[in-house]
């Protein structure tokens, strides 16, 4: 358009053009649809925004107890628009609250607050909920690249005897000294904590009594798990200590990124979508039954605009009463590209979002606009989990018995290689001999998140055992140490289930979400008995943050500086120059040797300063070598810098 032409526009013109700018305005605008209680000590607004069609009628009761007794009062909303409101006059601080839409009660959509189990609202006032100290709370500033993932569940982390911590099994472990000591030791800097939202399957009123669950069986999005409170009863208790948990963290320079699961809902004719009447927050399929590409029985429909509407405003709050750094979001394949999208927009830059870049089922919804991992160039600024290098090392999700690279077996080296760069496009990675993926799907190296295990599935020692027969226990800790390395090396962003730095186990069980504590839990005892494992895990977490050749996070420079050395099978070995990306090392090369006997390698003719080799890591130097072949040792990892 020239300006010429923009003179000429006409005056009606420019006024529908003002009112759609205005427009698109408020879509953006921080007014929340899912405001649904508005406390004040003189009076409490009550706001339904209603289901998919007008309700009868819609009934507010107020209670004085989270979970007995009859209500004391009782409204009948009035309907405004599309929503249902009531004000109620007096303070209703420590009361709790139902709507009924004609299907029973039910909490509302978007409660901030409930009481045990979570069937009921609270009133609260949320400034009662912040820890001395919270306005100056921040989130730490770490680059994507720079970030190290370390997922845990609260339960597994914190509840054996041996953690030695006073709050197991509760969000407040997590505030307690030798917690904190223990993941800076580590060098992690962002906890990934597994579903810690309001879930239905643990009884929050018999947390006497050993339960266990992952969570994810969403019940109220927007409000902290009871059973990892000291107190589910008190509605500010849970609220506060997840609070007491995201400050501890920061103050620790440690991100908070939250599991959000917002893909199904635990129930489906009992759940709050369905008793609010918006049976249209799940897709259906043409015969009208229930779609259930979450493998739960259900699966929203995030591209309608009030459940995109949902998300935003859930994640929203999330940062902003919470100050959560960031989110991994549960099963992403089921949500749209275009969600994520919006999703990506609505958050501050620097929250960090990675999902599962897959379904568990068939989604009634096209497949080519599905927040796929072969989408994820059609999302920037957004990551996923790459299972092509997670089952190249260790084998199939499908098969727990059948081993990959770790197990010395030949044909999973491409695979790797795709992994070490971040699965971008790459001169010298062939995808078509890659496993799962036939071309890059990441535009940046930073929207790969690069593993070998995380709670789903078998640990990593299980793995190696059940993939490995008669594997012997230094074996078990060679392969282990080589897996992360591949990892920590790797251009993705590195992530670490909690307790594989305890060489934990849980007894072969693949599908451990409902498992005991003996299954589950953290023996921190191993942190003495096999302190190779932890030691070594810190120092080349500590290297790979000494050393920004390990995460240039940009791909141009991945291309131009990452090389990869011809090899025999069961190897790979890379190139990577340093100094091209502002590193102090030179020329870095890695060699990850999965066979069973050492083997050499040809490299250019250098005198070498050797900084791990046979299981021991020294960023100093351990060794200094020179010539044009190195010698790696067995099911171990080379690196050395000239
Ligand atoms: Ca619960």
């Amino acid at each position: 358009m020239t300006d010429l032409d923009k003179n000429v526009i006409p005056m009606a013109k420019r006024i529908i053009m003002a009112l759609i700018a205005t427009a698109a305005l408020c879509v953006n605008a921080q007014t929340p649809m899912f405001n649904e209680m508005s406390y004040s000590a003189a009076q409490t607004d009550f706001n339904f925004s209603g289901g998919d069609k007008a309700a009868k009628s819609v009934t507010l009761r107020i209670y004085r107890s989270g979970d007995s007794a009859k209500p004391f009062k009782t409204v009948k909303m009035k309907k405004s628009g599309t929503a249902y409101k009531a004000t109620v006059t007096g303070d209703l601080k420590g009361c709790f609250y139902t709507f009924d839409a004609g299907r029973g009660e039910f909490p509302g959509y978007f409660a901030k607050a409930v009481g045990v189990n979570g069937r009921r609202g609270a009133v609260v006032d949320l400034a009662d909920t912040d820890p001395e100290g919270w306005a100056k709370d921040r989130r730490p500033t770490i680059a994507m690249k720079n970030v190290i993932l370390y997922e845990l569940h609260h339960r597994d982390f914190s509840i054996d005897a041996t953690s030695g911590l006073e709050h197991k099994g509760k969000f407040l472990a997590l505030t307690e000294a030798k917690a904190i000591k223990h993941l800076t030791d580590l060098g992690v800097n962002a906890v990934h904590v597994l579903p810690s939202f309001d879930y239905a399957s643990v009884d929050e009123t018999r947390l006497n009594v050993p339960q266990y669950n992952w969570g994810y069986d969403p019940q109220n999005y927007n409000v902290p798990e009871g059973g990892y409170s000291t107190n589910p009863y008190d509605p500010c208790v849970r609220i506060k200590e997840f609070k007491q948990m995201v400050q501890a963290l920061h103050a620790a320079g440690i991100k908070v990124i939250l599991d959000v699961v917002y893909n199904h809902t635990f129930n489906t004719d009992r759940s709050n979508f369905t008793l609010g009447g918006w049976d249209s927050a799940y897709r259906h399929r043409a015969d009208g039954s229930y779609s259930n590409g979450s493998g739960c029985g259900n699966e929203t429909a995030s591209e309608t605009p009030k459940f995109r509407e949902y998300m935003i405003e859930s994640l929203r709050y999330w940062v902003e009463e919470y100050h959560l750094d960031g989110f991994r979001v549960d099963l992403m394949g089921v949500h749209d590209i275009a969600t994520m999208n919006e999703i990506r927009k609505a958050l501050p830059e620097d929250v960090i979002i990675y999902g599962e870049g897959w379904s568990a089922g068939e989604c009634a919804y096209p497949h080519e606009k599905l927040g796929m991992k072969a989408h994820i160039k059609q999302m920037p600024g957004i990551a996923a989990f790459s299972d092509d290098l997670r089952d190249a090392l260790r084998g199939p999700f499908s098969d727990d018995h059948k081993g990959a690279f770790l197990a010395g077996l030949p044909g999973e080296e491409e695979s790797i290689k795709a992994g070490i760069v971040g699965c971008i496009s790459h001169p010298d990675v062939d995808y078509a001999k890659v496993n799962y993926s036939k071309e890059p799907w990441a535009q940046e190296p930073t929207q790969m998140i690069s593993y070998v295990s995380c709670h789903d599935d078998m640990c990593l020692v299980d793995r190696l055992r059940s993939s490995i027969p008669n594997i012997s226990d230094d074996e078990l800790i060679r392969l282990d140490l080589l897996a992360q390395t591949a990892v920590f090396t790797s251009q993705g962003v590195p992530f670490l289930l909690s307790g594989e730095e305890m060489l934990r186990d849980k007894k072969g069980v693949h599908n451990s979400f409902e498992s005991p504590d003996s299954i589950n839990h953290l023996d921190w005892s191993r942190l003495e008995t096999k302190p190779e494992v932890m030691n070594y895990y810190s120092r080349l977490i500590a290297m790979r943050k000494h050393h920004r050749a390990f995460r240039m996070g940009d791909a141009e420079l991945v291309r131009e500086n990452v090389r990869f050395l011809p090899t025999e099978d069961c190897m790979v070995a890379f190139v990577i120059k340093g100094t091209n990306v502002g590193d102090s090392w030179h020329d870095i090369l890695v060699v990850l040797n999965a066979n069973k006997e050492p083997r050499t390698v040809d490299v250019p003719l250098r005198s070498y300063t050797v900084v791990c080799r046979n299981l021991l890591i020294d960023e100093k130097g351990i060794d200094r070598v020179y010539g044009n072949k190195v010698v790696v040792p067995a099911q171990s990892a080379l690196i050395m810098h000239d």
